[in-house]
């Protein structure tokens, strides 16, 4: 198994498990608890010390199905929970793009969905959560009991300690189908016209940009819980065993692979469309493709998202002409705008802005060479990068871009670590 999505490391750690609450952790030195590994960085490694394994940790805890508060040990993943949930008539309220994630770890990187621009991220709906650190007994956090620690665990990237259960309050459906519309767009302009048009009549926006498109052309996805069928409707599939397969480490993704997916791509999604769709399908269409992660071969692929303020949001246009004349971008590129809602998160990536997520399979400093660069265009527009992508970001971006880090600092349990901090630390 791959210690990160990214497939970029080879790290040396050891590794524990946690598959009862009432397990104790043994005491190490250099600790960090992680989920199922779908960060696509170095947030979720820990080279030269032990991850803590909570994927085991998968048990339900309560479910008031009439209030919609769900309790749950941190390693449920956001899938699980969807499947006890929506025959119910409930649903996550923030769901990332892929089901695989953990609740433990949508708290610690305090996730945002395709709905940021109408509720905010993960972390809004955290009721309490059970936190485990080195040198305490367990203690419960929420807004009124613990309120800094809590601030500090949501978005805290593992680095409080390890959380053990969670409590969320669900979101109410009437149908488990997606009624979703896709629109064909030309430019980066028409992007952000559609965002504002759409985010006053759709709870999910989002939309898949051609890199390779200096314009900025794409295809704009807007959703909302349907209204035929009823809550028994299937959810899909998300984990449909399709492996993707990469003989010796060969990458799939080239120039020409990525012209043919974007041509193809385009054309299957031309003009104006409106379909129902499932769960799985519209919030998790890359699950189906087990292990894609692959097809950028041996060495791995990077991801660069960050997010700008709207005031200076016409940089990611700079940014989409970088990587389309230096002929670098790959086929998953997005984009899509976040909300003023303010996540309880000391560290939370999330706010209002423009958000795009590129992926670039690794060729060495090439690709290295591009991120810096990116990484400065977004730092002069006064944005942020995202830690739960990242794999190079500098320590002075990290600051500039987490303002309130002094506040989280005195939180950090001094037995947990990552190679992301250390890296960021400059350590
Ligand atoms: C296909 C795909 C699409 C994605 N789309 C989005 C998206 O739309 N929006 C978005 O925000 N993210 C997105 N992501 C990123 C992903 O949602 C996050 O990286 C998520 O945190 C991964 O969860 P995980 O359980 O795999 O955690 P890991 O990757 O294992 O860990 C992530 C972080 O959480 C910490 N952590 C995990 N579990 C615990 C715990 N129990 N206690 C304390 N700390 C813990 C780890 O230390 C680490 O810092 C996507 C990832 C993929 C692969």
């Amino acid at each position: 198994m791959s210690d990160s999505w990214g497939n970029l490391y080879r790290s040396n750690q050891s590794s524990i498990t946690l598959d009862w609450r009432s397990d104790p952790l043994p005491a190490r030195e250099k600790m960090l608890a992680i989920g199922n590994r779908r960060s696509y960085g170095d947030v979720c490694i820990n080279d030269g010390g032990t991850v803590v394994e909570l994927s085991g940790l998968n048990k339900f805890i309560f479910f008031d199905v009439v209030e919609g508060t769900i309790r749950c040990e941190a390693g449920v993943t956001l899938w699980q929970l969807a499947k006890l949930v929506v025959p119910r008539g409930w649903f996550l309220p923030v769901t990332p793009g892929t089901g695989f994630a953990t609740i433990g770890g949508a708290v610690a990187n305090d996730v945002h969905g395709k709905n940021h621009h109408e509720v905010g991220s993960f972390g809004c709906f955290v009721q309490s959560l059970g936190l485990r650190r080195s040198q305490e007994s367990d203690l419960t956090c929420s807004a009124s009991e613990n309120p800094e620690l809590f601030a500090a665990t949501i978005g805290g990237l593992g680095l409080t300690g390890a959380i053990i259960w969670v409590e969320l309050s669900l979101k109410k459906i009437t149908h488990s189908l997606m009624v979703v519309e896709s629109i064909a767009y030309e430019t980066y302009d028409e992007f952000i016209s559609l965002s504002q048009e759409s985010e006053r009549t759709h709870e999910y926006c989002v939309s898949w940009v051609d890199c390779l498109n200096i314009a900025g052309r794409g295809v704009f996805f807007r959703g909302r819980h349907g209204e035929r069928g009823n809550l028994n409707d299937s959810l899909g599939d998300n984990a449909r065993s399709v492996p993707v397969i990469v003989g010796a480490g060969f990458p799939l993704v080239n120039q020409l692979s990525l012209r043919l997916f974007n041509y193809f791509y385009l054309r299957s999604h031309r003009g104006v469309r409106e379909y129902d769709e499932t769960i799985a399908k519209f919030f998790y269409p890359l699950d189906s493709l087990l292990d894609w992660n692959r097809i950028y071969g041996r060495r791995g692929f990077y991801q660069f998202q960050c997010v700008v303020p709207f005031e200076n949001a016409d940089v990611l246009t700079q940014v989409l002409k970088k990587v389309s004349t230096d002929k670098q971008g790959s086929f998953l590129s997005v984009l899509k705008t976040m909300g003023d809602k303010t996540s309880p998160a000391i560290l939370s990536f999330c706010r209002p802005g423009v958000t795009l997520a590129l992926d670039f399979p690794n060729r060495g400093r090439r690709t290295t060479e591009l991120l810096s660069t990116l990484e400065q265009m977004i730092v002069e527009a006064e944005g942020a990068i995202y830690p739960a992508k990242d794999a190079t970001m500098s320590t002075a971006t990290f600051e500039k871009s987490f303002p309130r880090l002094s506040e989280f600092t005195p939180h950090i349990d001094p037995a947990y670590t990552s190679t992301f901090w250390q890296r960021v630390q400059g350590a």
